[in-house]
């Protein structure tokens, strides 16, 4: 993105990868449907970003979500807005947004150099990287770093880059999983429903509430309604070891109203099948029930409806960062100036997801990232505009 401002504003622009393509993170959220931004108010999405959102506020509103959207549409790729008010394209793929997008560059003259390994710099101040075994040195007028977190290493994020900034007196902080999962100290039996979904129900973690989605895993727990907590729910095991969310299966019900629901008579059913005919509970759940509950599950419809509303869940350690959605920690805001200049070092800029901001799930990360990059990017045609290098 800070390619296609600065390119568009007449400056050469070559990007670097050390990946044999690009944006292959993009194209894997592109699987998720490519949740771009979010259609909520300006004032509610900017809260998301909590601690940086006061940072973040005027870099957003510079490049809100309906200019995302536009940008989109821009390159042939119309959006809608879900249910839940998370906005996507509506091919629901990163790929063919991608594919116009890099044609748009190469039309501006953006050079894409794949392969290329940033190492750092050297004692003349140029950029060195690793190419098929070779180094290569740049000495460019401005450098955008746009390296990405620590999640999905595989993609080409391995946040390598920290070690490199700290030597050069820049404040990195410790990376950390954000929008992850968590372990749970699963019974081996529990284990088999690995993969289910546990759809429809609530979370409730620290005084906030979150419906939706959380998957069973092998090790514990994940999906959107985890995700959502997932930094209060990280920061609790932090200072605890551990933490406990509380999980509602029937959120849309009363806890009176379920209680009369189990006070019919069950016939010769036993209470797996009961609680499934009678409150459409699938079987993931109910042996949710068990698991927490064993001998204490109760039968008497008062306790069981409570059990079922409230049922509380102990989370021991938060999944590794590499499964994780997003990166917490990074270049600190202080780390950069109001251009997301590196103060420690001069003409080099930070952009994405490296800098130590973090947000849910719902199209935030995508929003900051392309926000960040945008800023930088003008930031750079402006200061630079008198010499400014023309192709
Ligand atoms: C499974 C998954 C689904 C997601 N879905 C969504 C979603 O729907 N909506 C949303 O908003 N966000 C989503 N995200 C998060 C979003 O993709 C990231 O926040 C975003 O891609 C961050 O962009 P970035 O440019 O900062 O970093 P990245 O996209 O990680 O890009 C960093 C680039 O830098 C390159 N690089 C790194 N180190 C070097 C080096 N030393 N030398 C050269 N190149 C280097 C990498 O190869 C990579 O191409 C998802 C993430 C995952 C993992």
């Amino acid at each position: 993105m800070a390619a296609e401002v600065l390119s568009g504003a007449g400056c050469t622009v070559t990007v670097y990868d050390r990946m044999p393509s690009p944006a292959r993170k993009l194209l894997i959220a592109g699987r998720g449907g490519l949740n771009l931004t979010h259609s909520e108010p300006l004032a509610r999405f900017v809260a998301r970003y909590g601690a940086a959102a006061q940072r973040l506020k005027p870099i957003i509103e510079e490049f809100p979500p309906q200019a995302l959207v536009a940008w989109a549409e821009g390159l042939g790729q119309p959006t809608f807005v879900g249910t839940s008010g998370r906005i996507f394209p509506k091919s629901l793929k990163a790929s063919p947004l991608l594919r116009a997008w890099l044609a748009r560059l190469a039309k501006q003259g953006v050079v894409l150099k794949t392969r290329h390994d940033w190492q750092g710099w050297d004692g003349t101040g140029a950029l060195v990287f690793k190419h098929e075994g070779e180094s290569v040195r740049v000495s460019p007028q401005a450098t955008v770093l746009a390296l990405g977190g620590a999640s999905w290493p595989r993609l080409g994020s391995t946040g390598a880059w920290a070690s490199v900034l700290r030597q050069r007196g820049v404040d990195v902080n410790p990376f950390k999983p954000a929008n992850c999962g968590f372990t749970v100290e699963w019974s081996d039996p529990f284990r088999r429903f690995a993969g289910e979904p546990l759809k429809g129900i609530a979370i409730t973690f620290d005084g906030a509430t979150v419906r939706g989605e959380a998957m069973i895993t092998v090790k514990g727990v994940e999906g959107g309604a985890i995700y959502a907590l997932s930094a209060t729910l990280r920061d609790g095991i932090e200072r605890e070891g551990r933490a406990t969310l509380t999980l509602d299966l029937r959120p849309e019900m009363r806890e009176a109203d379920l209680e009369a629901r189990l006070t019919r008579p069950r016939g010769g059913d036993s209470l797996a099948n009961f609680l499934r005919k009678t409150l459409a509970l699938a079987p993931v759940a109910i042996n949710l029930l068990r698991e927490t509950h064993g001998a204490a599950l109760a039968h008497d419809p008062h306790t069981l409806a409570h059990q079922i509303k409230a049922l509380p869940l102990t989370l021991t350690g938060a999944a590794p960062i590499d499964r994780a959605i997003s990166t917490a920690g990074g270049i600190a805001l202080d780390a950069l100036d109001e251009n997301l200049m590196l103060r420690a070092l001069p003409n080099v800029y930070a952009v994405g997801e490296m800098i130590d901001w973090e947000a849910p799930t719902g199209g935030y990360l995508l929003q900051a990232t392309f926000a960040t990059a945008v800023h930088a990017a003008r930031a750079i045609v402006s200061n630079s505009a008198p010499s400014r290098p023309r192709r």
